[in-house]
């Protein structure tokens, strides 16, 4: 069963997730050369609690941090910790709040400093497939007609989409239900409705779509050592159309 949000609700996921979007704002600016993820993690959860939140990762099934920190060929679930930034990479930042009862989520994926063409084309094409996913949460359409939006777009830009890991209904929980694959055929799963609130998170690699854990039992990284990148925003389906909650 997917959940429908009255506005009041709707207006407290806004809450919670304009709260991670400021905390990543602030991550990003902390972005350079020779910073410690684990420096990065600090500012986040700084700026949640100051913003009278709770880190909503932070102990979630053991998780040790409030941010998610993936470095390069790490997709998801990264650690931070003592790994200095280089000039060249790329992170993926992660990051929920939970406040008066709500949750939101988003990510982003930064450069630092100068990095490749090829590690630039792939931050392009990622965040462009979450806004091409994001176009079709309308009242109407169907569920899946976001994961195919996401999927043609990465795949015709020559990079895959990771099947592992997937977006998800948000709101009284983390995870809701439903999935939210970003993969799959058009015209398919559940009606979407006005009222539902969905995370939508392409993570999308250079190489193959294959992942595997390290065995700190948390880290995702590619199979075969391409880059990855991840963008989310909360996003709620609304009468006048998608409207997206993990803003500023
Ligand atoms: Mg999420």
């Amino acid at each position: 069963m997917i959940n429908i949000r009255t506005p009041q609700e709707i207006a407290k996921i806004r809450k919670s997730s304009s709260l991670v979007a400021r905390a990543l704002q602030k991550v990003r600016e902390a972005i350079r050369p020779g910073v410690t993820t684990a420096e990065l993690d600090r500012i986040a959860e700084e700026t949640i609690r100051r913003g009278g939140g709770v880190p909503a990762f932070k102990g979630y099934r053991g998780f040790p941090a409030s941010l998610c920190v993936s470095v390069n060929e790490e997709v998801v679930h990264g650690i931070p910790g003592r790994r200095r930034l280089k000039e060249g990479d790329i992170v993926s930042l992660d990051l929920g709040v939970l406040m008066d009862g709500y949750y939101g989520d988003a990510a982003i994926t930064v450069p630092v400093g100068e990095v490749s063409e090829l590690a630039k084309r792939l931050l392009q094409v990622t965040e462009e497939a979450l806004y091409r996913g994001i176009e079709k949460a309308r009242a109407g359409n169907r569920l899946f007609d976001i994961s195919h939006a996401i999927q043609r777009w990465v795949e015709a830009a020559g990079f895959s989409v990771v099947r592992d890991f997937v977006g998800h209904g948000i709101g009284r929980a983390l995870h809701e239900e439903p999935q939210v694959p970003n993969f799959g055929p058009p015209n398919q799963g559940p009606r979407l409705d006005v009222g539902m609130v969905l995370a939508i998170e392409p993570m999308v690699n250079t190489g193959t779509w294959r992942v595997r854990v390290l065995e700190n039992g948390w880290t995702v990284v590619t199979a075969d050592g391409g880059l990855s990148a991840h963008f989310e925003h909360t996003v709620a389906i609304t009468e006048g159309g998608p409207e997206i909650l993990s803003l500023p």
